[in-house]
Protein backbone atom coordinates (compact mmCIF):
# COMPACT_ATOMS: atom_id res chain seq x y z
CA UNK A 1 0.00 0.00 0.00
CA UNK A 2 0.70 3.42 -0.60
CA UNK A 3 1.00 5.92 1.92
CA UNK A 4 0.25 8.88 -0.02
CA UNK A 5 -1.87 9.81 -2.83
CA UNK A 6 -1.47 12.25 -5.61
CA UNK A 7 -4.57 13.53 -6.74
CA UNK A 8 -5.17 15.32 -10.35
CA UNK A 9 -6.52 15.65 -13.41
CA UNK A 10 -6.10 16.97 -16.90
CA UNK A 11 -9.18 19.12 -16.31
CA UNK A 12 -6.98 20.99 -14.10
CA UNK A 13 -4.62 21.71 -16.88
CA UNK A 14 -7.32 23.45 -19.10
CA UNK A 15 -8.13 26.23 -17.08
CA UNK A 16 -6.27 29.06 -17.95
CA UNK A 17 -7.21 32.91 -17.54
CA UNK A 18 -5.06 34.38 -20.26
CA UNK A 19 -1.64 34.71 -21.27
CA UNK A 20 0.62 36.21 -18.54
CA UNK A 21 -1.38 35.31 -15.72
CA UNK A 22 0.99 33.99 -13.00
CA UNK A 23 -1.54 31.09 -11.98
CA UNK A 24 -1.73 29.02 -15.23
CA UNK A 25 -1.69 25.59 -16.33
CA UNK A 26 2.25 25.26 -16.26
CA UNK A 27 2.26 25.46 -12.39
CA UNK A 28 0.96 21.62 -12.69
CA UNK A 29 3.62 21.24 -15.09
CA UNK A 30 6.32 21.76 -12.96
CA UNK A 31 5.15 19.77 -9.57
CA UNK A 32 4.42 16.86 -12.26
CA UNK A 33 8.03 17.27 -13.88
CA UNK A 34 9.25 17.39 -10.18
CA UNK A 35 7.95 14.65 -8.60
CA UNK A 36 8.77 13.06 -11.72
CA UNK A 37 12.92 13.66 -11.93
CA UNK A 38 12.72 13.29 -7.93
CA UNK A 39 11.25 9.74 -8.30
CA UNK A 40 8.47 10.89 -6.12
CA UNK A 41 5.98 9.80 -8.44
CA UNK A 42 7.30 5.99 -7.76
CA UNK A 43 6.75 6.60 -4.51
CA UNK A 44 2.96 8.38 -4.29
CA UNK A 45 0.05 6.39 -5.40
CA UNK A 46 -1.31 9.05 -8.26
CA UNK A 47 -5.49 8.76 -8.74
CA UNK A 48 -7.56 10.91 -11.29
CA UNK A 49 -9.68 13.31 -9.48
CA UNK A 50 -13.17 12.87 -9.57
CA UNK A 51 -15.81 15.69 -10.88
CA UNK A 52 -17.80 16.99 -7.70
CA UNK A 53 -21.08 17.43 -7.63
CA UNK A 54 -22.74 20.67 -7.64
CA UNK A 55 -24.39 19.71 -4.06
CA UNK A 56 -21.42 19.01 -1.93
CA UNK A 57 -19.91 22.41 -3.31
CA UNK A 58 -23.15 23.57 -1.33
CA UNK A 59 -21.57 22.24 1.45
CA UNK A 60 -19.60 25.53 1.75
CA UNK A 61 -21.19 27.73 -0.65
CA UNK A 62 -24.37 29.77 -1.13
CA UNK A 63 -26.84 27.83 -3.63
CA UNK A 64 -27.57 30.71 -6.04
CA UNK A 65 -22.95 31.44 -5.86
CA UNK A 66 -22.73 28.07 -7.19
CA UNK A 67 -25.45 28.58 -9.49
CA UNK A 68 -24.58 31.49 -10.53
CA UNK A 69 -20.65 30.28 -11.65
CA UNK A 70 -22.24 27.49 -13.48
CA UNK A 71 -24.47 30.00 -15.58
CA UNK A 72 -21.51 32.46 -16.30
CA UNK A 73 -19.48 29.16 -17.60
CA UNK A 74 -22.45 28.04 -19.83
CA UNK A 75 -23.01 31.83 -21.40
CA UNK A 76 -18.91 32.02 -21.94
CA UNK A 77 -19.39 28.60 -23.55
CA UNK A 78 -22.33 29.82 -26.21
CA UNK A 79 -20.80 33.61 -26.84
CA UNK A 80 -17.43 31.44 -27.86
CA UNK A 81 -19.33 29.35 -30.20
CA UNK A 82 -20.56 32.24 -31.60
CA UNK A 83 -17.43 33.77 -31.97
CA UNK A 84 -17.57 35.68 -28.99
CA UNK A 85 -14.56 36.18 -26.11
CA UNK A 86 -13.13 33.45 -24.99
CA UNK A 87 -12.51 34.64 -21.48
CA UNK A 88 -15.04 35.97 -18.82
CA UNK A 89 -13.59 37.97 -16.15
CA UNK A 90 -15.50 37.67 -12.76
CA UNK A 91 -12.98 40.41 -10.95
CA UNK A 92 -9.48 41.71 -12.40
CA UNK A 93 -7.45 38.81 -11.52
CA UNK A 94 -9.54 35.97 -11.81
CA UNK A 95 -11.43 34.56 -15.09
CA UNK A 96 -13.32 32.11 -16.96
CA UNK A 97 -12.90 30.45 -20.35
CA UNK A 98 -14.61 27.22 -21.39
CA UNK A 99 -12.35 24.72 -19.51
CA UNK A 100 -12.91 26.06 -16.00
CA UNK A 101 -16.33 24.63 -15.00
CA UNK A 102 -14.63 21.33 -15.17
CA UNK A 103 -11.84 22.04 -13.57
CA UNK A 104 -13.43 23.79 -10.74
CA UNK A 105 -15.10 20.43 -10.33
CA UNK A 106 -12.25 18.24 -10.85
CA UNK A 107 -10.46 20.72 -7.91
CA UNK A 108 -13.18 20.23 -5.38
CA UNK A 109 -13.99 16.71 -6.70
CA UNK A 110 -9.72 15.55 -5.52
CA UNK A 111 -10.27 16.93 -2.26
CA UNK A 112 -13.23 14.74 -1.00
CA UNK A 113 -12.50 11.77 -3.13
CA UNK A 114 -8.57 12.00 -0.99
CA UNK A 115 -11.23 12.18 2.21
CA UNK A 116 -12.70 9.21 1.04
CA UNK A 117 -9.63 7.43 0.29
CA UNK A 118 -8.11 8.70 3.49
CA UNK A 119 -11.64 8.01 5.84
CA UNK A 120 -11.58 4.26 4.28
CA UNK A 121 -7.64 3.21 5.18
CA UNK A 122 -6.66 3.02 1.61
CA UNK A 123 -4.15 5.93 2.05
CA UNK A 124 -2.77 7.25 5.13
CA UNK A 125 -2.81 10.78 3.52
CA UNK A 126 -3.07 12.91 0.24
CA UNK A 127 -1.61 15.83 -1.60
CA UNK A 128 -4.32 16.95 -4.54
CA UNK A 129 -2.00 18.64 -7.13
CA UNK A 130 -5.33 20.99 -8.41
CA UNK A 131 -6.35 24.15 -9.88
CA UNK A 132 -7.82 26.33 -9.66
CA UNK A 133 -6.93 26.94 -5.92
CA UNK A 134 -9.31 27.95 -3.32
CA UNK A 135 -8.97 29.81 -0.10
CA UNK A 136 -10.15 32.99 -1.61
CA UNK A 137 -13.16 32.05 -2.08
CA UNK A 138 -16.17 32.68 0.12
CA UNK A 139 -19.39 31.22 0.97
CA UNK A 140 -20.94 33.59 -1.63
CA UNK A 141 -18.13 35.48 -3.68
CA UNK A 142 -15.16 34.33 -5.86
CA UNK A 143 -12.19 36.04 -5.98
CA UNK A 144 -8.58 36.35 -5.86
CA UNK A 145 -7.97 33.11 -8.65
CA UNK A 146 -10.22 31.16 -7.08
CA UNK A 147 -13.88 29.94 -7.77
CA UNK A 148 -14.79 27.42 -5.18
CA UNK A 149 -13.28 26.41 -1.80
CA UNK A 150 -11.92 22.64 -2.24
CA UNK A 151 -10.22 23.16 1.56
CA UNK A 152 -13.62 24.30 2.97
CA UNK A 153 -16.09 22.26 0.62
CA UNK A 154 -13.51 18.92 1.83
CA UNK A 155 -13.50 19.97 5.52
CA UNK A 156 -17.59 20.48 5.44
CA UNK A 157 -17.43 16.82 3.55
CA UNK A 158 -15.42 15.05 6.42
CA UNK A 159 -17.70 16.42 9.19
CA UNK A 160 -20.94 15.95 7.29
CA UNK A 161 -20.56 13.18 5.32
CA UNK A 162 -18.35 10.76 7.47
CA UNK A 163 -19.16 11.96 10.98
CA UNK A 164 -15.92 13.46 12.26
CA UNK A 165 -16.25 16.05 15.27
CA UNK A 166 -13.54 18.08 14.64
CA UNK A 167 -11.03 19.05 11.72
CA UNK A 168 -8.36 21.41 11.65
CA UNK A 169 -7.04 23.29 8.86
CA UNK A 170 -4.01 24.63 8.58
CA UNK A 171 -2.93 27.20 5.81
CA UNK A 172 0.82 28.17 5.27
CA UNK A 173 0.02 30.38 1.86
CA UNK A 174 1.47 33.66 2.01
CA UNK A 175 -2.10 35.21 1.69
CA UNK A 176 -4.72 35.22 3.93
CA UNK A 177 -7.34 32.49 3.72
CA UNK A 178 -10.22 34.72 3.67
CA UNK A 179 -12.40 32.44 2.22
CA UNK A 180 -12.15 29.67 4.29
CA UNK A 181 -12.61 32.05 7.04
CA UNK A 182 -15.68 33.54 5.32
CA UNK A 183 -17.17 29.92 5.41
CA UNK A 184 -15.97 28.26 8.38
CA UNK A 185 -15.71 31.09 11.24
CA UNK A 186 -17.81 29.79 14.07
CA UNK A 187 -17.54 26.56 13.19
CA UNK A 188 -16.44 25.15 16.34
CA UNK A 189 -16.25 21.49 14.28
CA UNK A 190 -13.15 23.70 12.91
CA UNK A 191 -9.79 24.77 13.77
CA UNK A 192 -8.19 26.83 11.56
CA UNK A 193 -4.57 28.11 11.91
CA UNK A 194 -3.01 29.93 9.48
CA UNK A 195 0.06 32.55 8.55
CA UNK A 196 0.31 35.36 6.21
CA UNK A 197 1.98 38.25 4.94
CA UNK A 198 0.01 41.31 6.74
CA UNK A 199 -0.83 44.08 5.12
CA UNK A 200 -0.85 42.51 2.12
CA UNK A 201 -3.97 40.99 0.01
CA UNK A 202 -6.81 40.71 0.80
CA UNK A 203 -6.21 43.13 3.25
CA UNK A 204 -8.09 40.51 6.04
CA UNK A 205 -7.10 38.15 8.97
CA UNK A 206 -5.35 40.45 11.59
CA UNK A 207 -8.44 40.55 13.32
CA UNK A 208 -9.41 37.16 14.02
CA UNK A 209 -13.73 36.70 13.05
CA UNK A 210 -13.69 33.80 15.72
CA UNK A 211 -12.36 31.50 18.06
CA UNK A 212 -12.00 29.41 16.32
CA UNK A 213 -9.64 31.12 14.00
CA UNK A 214 -5.92 31.61 14.91
CA UNK A 215 -4.79 33.64 12.14
CA UNK A 216 -1.15 35.12 12.59
CA UNK A 217 0.01 37.71 10.13
CA UNK A 218 4.08 38.40 9.88
CA UNK A 219 5.23 41.46 8.30
CA UNK A 220 6.62 41.14 4.78
CA UNK A 221 10.32 39.60 4.48
CA UNK A 222 9.85 37.28 7.76
CA UNK A 223 11.90 34.26 7.35
CA UNK A 224 12.00 30.89 8.25
CA UNK A 225 13.54 30.79 11.42
CA UNK A 226 10.68 33.08 12.61
CA UNK A 227 7.53 31.35 10.95
CA UNK A 228 9.07 27.87 12.70
CA UNK A 229 8.86 29.73 15.87
CA UNK A 230 5.18 30.86 15.10
CA UNK A 231 4.69 27.12 14.91
CA UNK A 232 5.90 25.91 17.39
CA UNK A 233 5.03 28.57 19.70
CA UNK A 234 1.37 29.35 18.40
CA UNK A 235 0.12 26.54 15.93
CA UNK A 236 1.06 23.57 17.86
CA UNK A 237 -0.69 24.54 21.11
CA UNK A 238 -3.77 25.19 20.04
CA UNK A 239 -3.99 21.80 17.66
CA UNK A 240 -2.55 20.02 20.27
CA UNK A 241 -5.96 21.18 22.54
CA UNK A 242 -8.22 20.73 19.37
CA UNK A 243 -6.93 16.82 18.78
CA UNK A 244 -8.27 16.96 15.23
CA UNK A 245 -9.24 13.69 13.65
CA UNK A 246 -8.06 15.06 10.42
CA UNK A 247 -5.97 17.74 8.99
CA UNK A 248 -6.67 19.69 5.74
CA UNK A 249 -3.71 22.15 4.66
CA UNK A 250 -4.56 24.83 2.42
CA UNK A 251 -0.80 24.67 0.66
CA UNK A 252 0.09 27.79 -0.97
CA UNK A 253 4.11 28.04 -1.70
CA UNK A 254 4.13 31.83 -2.40
CA UNK A 255 5.73 32.42 0.72
CA UNK A 256 9.17 30.90 -0.96
CA UNK A 257 11.95 33.07 -1.04
CA UNK A 258 11.69 33.30 -4.85
CA UNK A 259 8.11 34.38 -5.19
CA UNK A 260 7.10 37.14 -6.42
CA UNK A 261 3.94 37.51 -5.76
CA UNK A 262 5.08 37.79 -1.91
CA UNK A 263 7.46 38.75 0.37
CA UNK A 264 8.02 36.31 2.61
CA UNK A 265 11.27 33.94 2.94
CA UNK A 266 10.26 30.29 3.46
CA UNK A 267 12.68 27.85 1.62
CA UNK A 268 11.86 23.88 0.46
CA UNK A 269 13.39 22.92 4.02
CA UNK A 270 11.19 25.20 5.94
CA UNK A 271 7.97 23.83 4.12
CA UNK A 272 9.63 20.09 4.72
CA UNK A 273 9.37 21.07 8.39
CA UNK A 274 6.16 22.61 8.79
CA UNK A 275 4.97 19.84 6.76
CA UNK A 276 6.14 17.14 9.41
CA UNK A 277 5.37 19.44 12.50
CA UNK A 278 1.64 19.15 10.76
CA UNK A 279 2.09 15.25 10.22
CA UNK A 280 2.99 14.99 14.41
CA UNK A 281 -0.23 16.36 15.56
CA UNK A 282 -2.07 14.41 12.68
CA UNK A 283 -0.16 11.03 13.92
CA UNK A 284 -0.96 11.73 17.68
CA UNK A 285 -4.73 13.10 17.36
CA UNK A 286 -5.50 11.74 13.58
CA UNK A 287 -4.57 8.47 12.24
CA UNK A 288 -2.02 10.39 10.46
CA UNK A 289 -4.95 11.55 8.08
CA UNK A 290 -3.95 14.71 6.25
CA UNK A 291 -5.22 15.80 2.72
CA UNK A 292 -3.33 18.78 1.35
CA UNK A 293 -4.63 20.92 -1.76
CA UNK A 294 -2.39 23.03 -3.52
CA UNK A 295 -3.13 27.00 -3.37
CA UNK A 296 -0.52 29.39 -4.42
CA UNK A 297 2.90 29.13 -5.95
CA UNK A 298 4.01 31.13 -8.95
CA UNK A 299 7.85 30.99 -9.22
CA UNK A 300 7.28 27.64 -11.48
CA UNK A 301 10.69 26.60 -10.22
CA UNK A 302 10.57 27.09 -6.80
CA UNK A 303 6.70 25.88 -6.92
CA UNK A 304 8.34 22.26 -8.00
CA UNK A 305 11.20 22.36 -5.08
CA UNK A 306 8.44 22.96 -2.21
CA UNK A 307 5.95 20.34 -3.80
CA UNK A 308 8.60 17.72 -3.48
CA UNK A 309 9.78 19.01 -0.19
CA UNK A 310 6.02 18.69 1.23
CA UNK A 311 5.02 15.52 -0.76
CA UNK A 312 8.53 13.44 0.97
CA UNK A 313 7.34 14.82 4.35
CA UNK A 314 3.75 13.62 3.78
CA UNK A 315 5.26 10.41 2.35
CA UNK A 316 8.08 10.04 5.02
CA UNK A 317 11.19 9.30 2.61
ZN1 LIG B 1 -1.44 32.96 -2.20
Amino acid sequence: MHKTGFYTHPDCRRHDMGQGHPECPERLDAIEDRMLASRLLDVVERREAPLASTETLELAHDRMHVAGIRGLADELREQEDAGGMDHLHIDPDTALNRHTWNAVLRAAGAAMAATDAVMAGELENAFCAVRPPGHHACRSRSMGFCFFNNVAVAARYALERHGLQRVAVVDFDVHHGNGTEDILSGDERVLMVGIFQHPFYPYSGADAKAKNMLNVPVPAFTRGPAIREIVDTLWMPRLEEFRPEMIFISAGFDAHREDDLGQLGLVEADYAWITRRISEVAHRHAKGRIVSCLEGGYNLDALGRSVEAHVRALADV
